[in-house]
């Protein structure tokens, strides 16, 4: 229905060969939602946003998207490196036939105008992140589904693209799914939180998750 949630995960475990890595998980990211993956490394949160892609196959469980659900995907940091010298406009419309003013104007919405015609590999850290959100914006998601978006991003620009991933879900009124490992940089810029480690250690406001035991007992007593 058009007010259930747009994703919901029940049960699902998934094992690469005969390794578990994570376990009856549940979570749903309801229309409009900003729900962030929270978890130290190795703990499976990749591994939970691939399957709800569609890129993993899970041992059991199910996932069930809202049918004609249209997700815009933005994976783990881009190796710029390994890429083809392309120019950003180049980069956002050899996958896509984009208009030229649709591409502008999702630049100026992620705040990277000024970088349209520069190259790939000579873009900061955060105005990579911001043409790869661009790039997922122009599918028109319905929802956004973010790897770790602020990676390699000084805390400063973390900040910032937090601030904007808010803001086009207020403006967009799309739903939204992060991976973050920090709490705090995320706790004024999301609504629920799911604390993940091979299983759901807990989840709910960020305010509560931060102080929840099993909250504490993964990160430390210097998250408090
Ligand atoms: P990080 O924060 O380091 O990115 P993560 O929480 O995203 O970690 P995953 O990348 O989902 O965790 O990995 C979970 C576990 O599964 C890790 O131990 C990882 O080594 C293992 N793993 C991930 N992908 C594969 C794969 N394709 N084949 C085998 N093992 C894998």
């Amino acid at each position: 229905s058009k007010n259930g949630p747009l994703v919901a995960v029940r049960g699902l475990s998934v094992a690469y060969g005969s390794r578990t890595v994570l376990e009856n998980i549940d979570l749903d990211v309801g229309p409009c939602e900003i729900v962030t993956l929270i978890g130290p490394n190795g703990a499976g949160k990749t591994t939970l946003v691939k399957s709800v892609l569609g890129l993993v196959q899970p041992s059991s469980g199910t996932i069930t998207l809202r049918p004609g659900l249209t997700v815009g995907y933005m994976p783990q940091r881009l190796q710029v490196e390994r890429t083809l010298p392309l120019t950003v406009r180049r980069f956002l419309t050899l996958w896509q036939k984009v208009g030229r003013a649709d591409l502008e104007k999702v630049l100026v919405e992620v705040g990277a105008a000024h970088v349209i015609d520069s190259a790939v590999q000579t873009l900061s850290g955060g105005e990579l992140q911001r043409v790869l959100l661009a790039r997922a914006l122009l599918r028109r998601p319905d929802i956004l589904v973010l790897d770790e978006p602020v990676q390699a991003v000084d805390v400063h620009g973390q900040i910032e693209l937090f601030n904007l991933i808010a803001e086009i879900r207020r403006t967009r009124g799309c739903g939204v799914l992060l991976v973050s490992h920090d709490l705090h940089l995320v706790m004024a810029r999301t609504d629920t939180v799911v604390c993940v480690n091979r299983h759901i250690c807990c989840s709910g406001r960020p305010e509560d998750v931060s102080r929840h035991p099993e909250y504490l007992a993964m990160f430390g007593r210097h998250a408090e």
